[in-house]
């Protein structure tokens, strides 16, 4: 390793580059076995109305059991598979899984109505999202309502990808799909994508959540973020909530939903059936 290292070092890397490197390659090595034999899963976190505690749905978090190095969190492999442009066939297979087992779930007269999945730049602008999501909907008999497609302002940075995930996204918000823009607040955009882009729901980023119950400007933050979601006619939901303090607030300032630690954690599917029993 140190000689290696010292190669590299004369081509002008770093020993820590390199082994970044090195780490990058063999984690898209593995991602890509991963994908071929079926080592993801599926965690569910519920999503509840703050007004009457109903449950509305839950949003679907990618995890990655590794065999040698144990569960690796979405934040160190989905910039890899982003970079590598492996995202494009994770979020299909995602989508794919989710909604399967959704219709599973109403076929057992388990009526969550509806899952959140999150899509990369990438997925959006390659590829056959809208036939994806129809053969879905055809296969399943799910209604367009029952999915919603979790999008962040990092798609909207670039004018050109702006344009083009515009179109896809309209066709399917026409037909009834959700489209929302999480960690709303957190990006760099402009707020003239609001008018754009055919969203109906923004997710309020968790950063605004945190200090909610001590921070009046966080307060009065949230509250423009309730007022402009309604003259929008958007759903707000907030994510992050992890103390009733929290949950409070946003009831009284009049967010609809929520999702957090203090409601439940996000888990693998058998569990989620158990949490909603009697909850549905
Ligand atoms: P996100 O979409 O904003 O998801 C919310 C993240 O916050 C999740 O982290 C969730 O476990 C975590 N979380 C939920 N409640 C709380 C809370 O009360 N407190 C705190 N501190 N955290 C909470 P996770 O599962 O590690 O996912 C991280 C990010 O990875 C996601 O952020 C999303 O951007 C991305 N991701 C996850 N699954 C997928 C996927 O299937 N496709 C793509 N493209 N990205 C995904
Ligand atoms: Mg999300
Ligand atoms: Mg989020
Ligand atoms: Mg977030």
């Amino acid at each position: 390793a140190a000689k290696l290292s010292g190669r590299n070092t004369a081509r002008g890397f770093s020993a820590e580059q390199a082994q970044a490197l090195q780490e990058k390659a063999w984690m898209e090595g593995e991602l890509r076995e991963a994908l071929a034999r079926g080592g993801f899963v599926l965690h569910f976190q519920p999503q509840c109305s703050l007004q009457d505690g109903r449950v509305l749905g839950a949003e679907v978090l990618l995890r990655w059991p590794h065999p040698q190095r144990g569960l690796i969190p979405p934040d160190r492999f989905i910039p890899v598979a982003e970079e590598c442009g492996l995202i494009v066939a994770l979020d299909a297979w995602v989508l794919d899984a989710a909604l399967r087992q959704l219709a599973r779930w109403h076929a057992q007269g388990l009526a969550l109505p509806s899952l959140a999945v999150n899509l990369s730049p990438p997925r959006l602008l390659h590829g056959d999202l809208q036939d994806q999501v129809l053969r879905l909907l055809a296969q399943t008999g799910l209604p367009p309502s029952a999915l919603t497609l979790e999008v962040t302002e990092r798609l909207m940075l670039d004018e050109r990808q702006d344009r083009r995930a515009v179109e896809p996204l309209s066709q399917l918000r026409a037909l009834g799909v959700g489209v929302s823009i999480d960690d709303f607040g957190t990006g760099y955009s402009c707020l003239g994508y609001l008018r754009r882009l055919p969203i109906s729901e923004l997710k309020i980023d968790r950063s605004f959540v945190h200090e909610l119950a001590e921070r009046p400007e966080d307060r009065a933050l949230v509250a423009a973020m309730v007022t402009m979601a309604r003259g929008c006619r958007l759903q707000l939901v907030a994510e992050g909530v992890e103390t009733e303090a929290q949950a409070q607030v946003l009831r009284e300032l009049g967010c609809d939903a929520y999702q957090g630690y203090g409601l439940a954690r996000p888990m693998p599917a058998a569990e989620l059936e158990a949490w909603l029993r009697g909850r549905l």
